[in-house]
């Protein structure tokens, strides 16, 4: 039987053209259009690529985007004078800080100076505390919520189901394992020290690989009719491959992401998502601010 190809384009589309019309709506009553700063550092290949794909992905809904591009030679201070000027800017709903940042730059500081109301990538301690407890006015990352709504779109319920996941990353699965235990999955991370890794993916009703090691996950690591969602994007001979060895494992699962065109498309959509949660409460707070005497 063939497997259901879990299509983040298609769902990604669907998804941007709502919020498209979301903006159309509040900029013809009037309102400004949302907005999300995009900083760079440095002039590497993939972080290049992805911040253009996050720009291009704003201007198609409407959401105005202030792109900074710094030197690769920036240092910690000179980042952070940049996020607070972004901070304090009215029409900057969103701060989004590409990663990895040059080693002399100081992450968790970068990741600290943010204010979580603008922190869209849910990377700061107050959004990833809320995810710890499960409270719905955070931002959660990028990638997690793309999933999330990639499962919950076709209707693949995680709740109590065994979900393993392969890599705990800050990124991914570090926070998608969080997310996972709030809709109620029993959840298994495993990572590069990982004994017998074989042993847990074979008992993943849903298995969630995000490691960036291409091929990794095997049809013989799979159980008969599990789900598979491959968040990997390694670049080998110029292709873009995932950590599973699709052709082989999508024979025996009952649903599989593609790579390109599952996990990617739905990270930008939880960008664009998280932008307008931002700019919808920093609008309605500042109304009633503005309200009081
Ligand atoms: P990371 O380096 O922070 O984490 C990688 C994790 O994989 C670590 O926990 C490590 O222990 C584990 N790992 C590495 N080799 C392993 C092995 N052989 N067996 C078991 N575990 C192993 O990386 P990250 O930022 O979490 O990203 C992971 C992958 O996801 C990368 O390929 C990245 O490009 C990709 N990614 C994709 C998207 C998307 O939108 N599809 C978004 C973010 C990251």
């Amino acid at each position: 039987m063939k497997p259901l190809i879990l299509d983040g384009k298609t769902l990604s589309q669907k998804i941007r053209e709502e919020l498209k019309a979301e903006v159309e709506s509040i900029v013809s009553s009037g309102g400004r259009r949302p907005g999300l700063a995009v900083v760079l550092v440095g002039d590497d290949p993939a972080s290049e690529v992805y911040v253009k794909n996050k720009i291009n992905a704003c201007k198609r809904v409407g959401i105005e985007s202030f792109f900074y591009k710094l030197e690769r030679s920036t240092l910690t201070e000179e980042l952070l004078e940049v996020i607070a000027e972004l901070n304090a800017r009215e029409e900057v709903d969103g701060i989004l800080v590409q990663l990895p940042l040059p080693s002399q730059i100081d992450q968790r500081e970068v990741i600290l100076a943010i204010s979580p109301e603008k922190d869209v990538d849910g990377f700061h301690p107050e959004n990833m505390g809320k995810l710890v407890a499960s409270m719905e006015d955070g931002f959660i990352p990028c990638t997690p919520l793309g999933i999330d709504l990639l499962l919950s779109h076709y209707g693949i319920d995680v709740k109590g189901k065994d979900v393993v996941i392969v890599g705990a990353g800050f990124i991914v699965g570090r926070p998608l394992s969080l997310l996972m235990l709030w809709r109620d999955a029993t959840v298994t991370v495993c990572h590069i020290h990982t004994k017998d890794l074989k042993k847990h993916t074979l008992g993943a009703d849903i298995l969630i690989s995000a490691t960036g090691v291409p091929g990794l996950i095997k049809s013989d690591m799979v159980r008969e009719g599990a789900v598979v969602v491959d968040v990997g994007i390694t670049k080998v001979d110029g292709r873009i491959v995932g950590d599973v060895d699709f052709e082989a494992v999508k024979e025996k699962v009952s649903a599989i992401t593609p790579v390109p065109g599952g996990v990617g498309p739905m990270t930008v959509t939880g960008l664009l998502m998280n932008t307008m949660k931002a700019y919808r409460r920093r609008t309605r707070s500042h109304s009633t601010s503005m309200m009081k005497p």
